[in-house]
Formats: structure tokens, C-alpha cells, sequence
């Protein structure tokens, strides 16, 4: 696969062809970016992560073909890569400094520029689909913590016990971390002792209850050696879609970044800054959230669309590389136009990422250049 086929822009050429049939069905996803290095990556754990990228576009995809709105099938994506240990959303969601899954989420309907999100739930199995009943069921955009779980409750979301969301490689990553951190706040000799007021022990000392950690899944199960795991930091998971009848949206879903404090929520669930669709451009972001936020990267990529004319592929790759990097933010986009032009940029070393075009076998990558 080329280059420029999975990473920048992909132009569509029979737009005219199938614009007679209606909008052409599109549907973009990504699955994290950061330092997902060929060396680090085992040839087994690659091909888990390429097979679960194709599932999701191939269900995603599927919505669609099956004449289902843009909204249908961005929530079917990112449900199945909530339900998959690979990812940092729903299960397999990276651990807080005080060893929770803190999970956030948003959705946004391009034709009308309605959207919903939460933050800091840890009990909802699915987030994005909270996020979806918060903007068709609620006259607000986004809820958070205790308020959003019993928005859900109410709503007959399925719920999990915080335990669900266990898994072994994202508890080693929280470990690891740790022990950086206390390595760095006590120079010398590095049987130095924990600081206070931090834990070295297993989720017993979380908000899992006893019981609750007997759910948890053995970890043997799940323990893979730590050189195997492409990034602590990153992993979150998106989807944009363009249905037959030209609508775009666009889907953000994410435990946000390992040891994260003080119920710090990121830019995931925020419109303008994880995610944003209008009629013409739909984005998702994945990266550093504070950078994110602060440079409003999702709004920035259709606001040049629409203000400068860009075409989705400069406005993103602008975004990425002459706003985001130079700031010193990480991180990347995936962006979806109403012609159907799709565009993958990153700044870090791999992004997680896939495309389906009608017509045409889905296309997954990993690393910046493949
Ligand atoms: N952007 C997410 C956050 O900052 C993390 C990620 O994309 O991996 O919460």
C-alpha cells in the first residue's frame, strides 16, 4: 500500500460515478496514535491489530451498505472497539494515576450539528452509546461522572461493574509509570521506597470491590511482556462516516491517558477539540488532548475547510503538522469531506487507522509510512 494511500489524503475520483447513486458510503477509523515502533511490535499482536481494525470497518461498513445513517455506523465502530482489549476505549481503557478506567466519549451528527458526550463515567459498558442518547435524549451535550451513569441507568444502558474494564497490559503500563514517577520525585538509588500516597498493589486498592476483581480476568490471561505494548499513552479509538444520503458524523471514544489526575478529562469528549462534523467535514482526533484542546484541532480542520476552501487533506495535514507539531503536541486526525475524500495524518510514529470506500477492499495501516 502506498504511502499516500493510508497516510494523507485519498481522493475521490468517481465521485460523478456515484454521486448518480446517491453520496458515495465512506467510513474512516483510527485506533490511537503514539509510539507504536515496528521493533516494539510482535508479529502476533500486529496481526491482532490489523484483524481488529478490519472487523470494525467491516461492521461499520456494513451499517452502511446496508442503507443505515452515517450516526448508525459510527456508533457500531467504535462499540465493537469499545468491546475490544486492544484498544484505549471501553475495555482495555488505560488506568488513572489512582489506578481507575476514568472513560470519555462523543458523538456528532454532521447534517445538523447536534452532538452529545460523557466524561469520567466508569460504569458504562459503551460510552459512545451515552454519548449518543445524551444528544438525541437530553437537551444538553455533555454529562459527566455520577450524573452521566445514572443518565445511562435511566436511559437502560448497559452497565458493567469498574472491574470490567481490567486488563493486565494497561495495569503494567500504569505499574511502569509509577515507578518513573517515583524514580524521578526520589533521585538515587532506585530501590529507593514508594512516595506517599501512591500504591504499587493490584486493583484491590481501586474502586473495584473484592468481588468485582474476581471478575477481573486472570492475569496470565492477559499478561504480555511489556516491549510488546505499542504505547502507554495512547490508544484511543474514532470512526467518521458518509452515509447514501450525504451525511457525515463522526465518533471519539477513549480512557484518556494513562496516569491521568485530579478527574482530568480530555479532549475526546469535547466538540471542537476530539471530534467535530458539519455538513462538509467530519474529524476525530487522537493524541495529547491538552494540545488538542487548546488549539481546537477537530474545529480548526473544518474550519479551513470551510473558511480557506482547504481541501480536507491540507487542512488536516496543516493542522498536524504546521499547528500541532511545532507546539510540541502529539497526536493525529482522521478526516472525512462530503465528496468522500478521506485523510490520515499523524505526527507520531504510527497511527492505528483504516478506511472503506465502496467499491473497494479496506485498507488498514499502522505505522507513519506504509
Ligand atoms: N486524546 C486522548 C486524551 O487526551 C488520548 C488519546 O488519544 O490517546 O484523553
Amino acid at each position: 500500500m502506498s504511502a499516500a494511500a493510508v497516510s494523507g489524503t485519498v481522493e475521490q475520483d468517481r465521485t460523478e460515478q456515484l454521486a448518480a447513486a446517491g453520496s458515495p458510503i465512506v467510513l474512516v477509523i483510527h485506533g490511537g496514535a503514539g509510539t507504536i515502533r515496528r521493533e516494539d511490535m510482535t508479529a502476533e499482536r500486529e496481526a491482532e491489530y490489523r484483524a481488529a481494525l478490519e472487523a470494525a470497518l467491516t461492521a461499520g461498513f456494513a451499517v452502511l451498505e446496508g442503507g443505515g445513517s452515517s450516526l448508525d455506523a459510527v456508533e457500531t465502530t467504535v462499540r465493537l472497539m469499545e468491546d475490544s482489549p486492544l484498544f484505549n476505549a471501553g475495555k482495555g481503557a488505560v488506568f488513572t494515576a489512582d489506578g481507575r478506567n476514568e472513560l470519555d466519549a462523543s458523538i456528532m451528527d454532521g447534517a445538523t450539528l447536534r452532538a452529545g458526550a460523557v466524561a469520567r463515567v466508569t460504569t458504562i459498558k459503551n460510552p459512545i452509546s451515552a454519548a449518543r442518547a445524551v444528544m438525541e435524549r437530553t437537551e444538553h451535550v455533555l454529562l459527566a461522572g455520577e450524573g452521566a451513569e445514572q443518565f445511562a441507568a435511566d436511559e437502560g444502558l448497559a452497565l458493567v461493574e469498574p472491574a470490567y474494564f481490567f486488563t493486565q497490559r494497561r495495569w503494567d503500563q500504569l505499574e511502569e509509570r509509577r515507578r518513573r514517577e517515583r524514580a524521578e520525585a526520589t533521585p538515587g538509588p532506585a530501590s529507593a521506597p514508594p512516595a506517599a500516597g501512591r500504591t504499587s498493589a493490584p486493583p484491590s486498592d481501586t474502586s473495584a470491590s473484592a468481588t468485582e476483581r474476581e471478575e477481573a480476568p486472570p492475569p496470565e490471561t492477559v499478561r504480555e511482556p511489556t516491549t510488546a505494548a505499542p504505547s502507554s499513552a495512547f490508544g484511543t479509538v474514532g470512526a467518521l462516516a458518509l452515509d447514501r444520503a450525504g451525511r457525515l458524523a463522526a465518533a471519539t471514544s477513549t480512557g484518556g491517558m494513562t496516569y491521568k489526575r485530579f478527574g482530568r478529562v480530555g479532549d475526546s469528549p469535547l466538540i471542537g477539540a476530539g471530534t467535530y462534523a458539519d455538513p462538509q467535514c467530519a474529524v476525530s482526533g487522537t493524541g495529547h488532548g491538552e494540545f488538542f484542546i487548546r488549539y481546537a484541532v477537530a474545529y480548526d480542520v473544518c474550519a479551513r475547510v470551510r473558511y480557506l476552501g482547504q481541501p480536507i487533506g491540507e487542512a488536516a495535514r496543516s493542522v498536524i503538522h504546521g499547528v500541532l507539531l511545532p507546539a510540541g503536541g502529539e497526536g493525529g486526525v482522521i478526516a472525512l469531506d462530503a465528496r468522500g475524500n478521506v485523510a490520515l495524518e499523524l505526527n507520531t510514529e504510527g497511527m492505528y487507522r483504516g478506511w472503506r470506500r465502496e467499491g473497494e477492499p479496506p485498507q488498514v495501516a499502522i505505522y507513519g509510512e506504509e
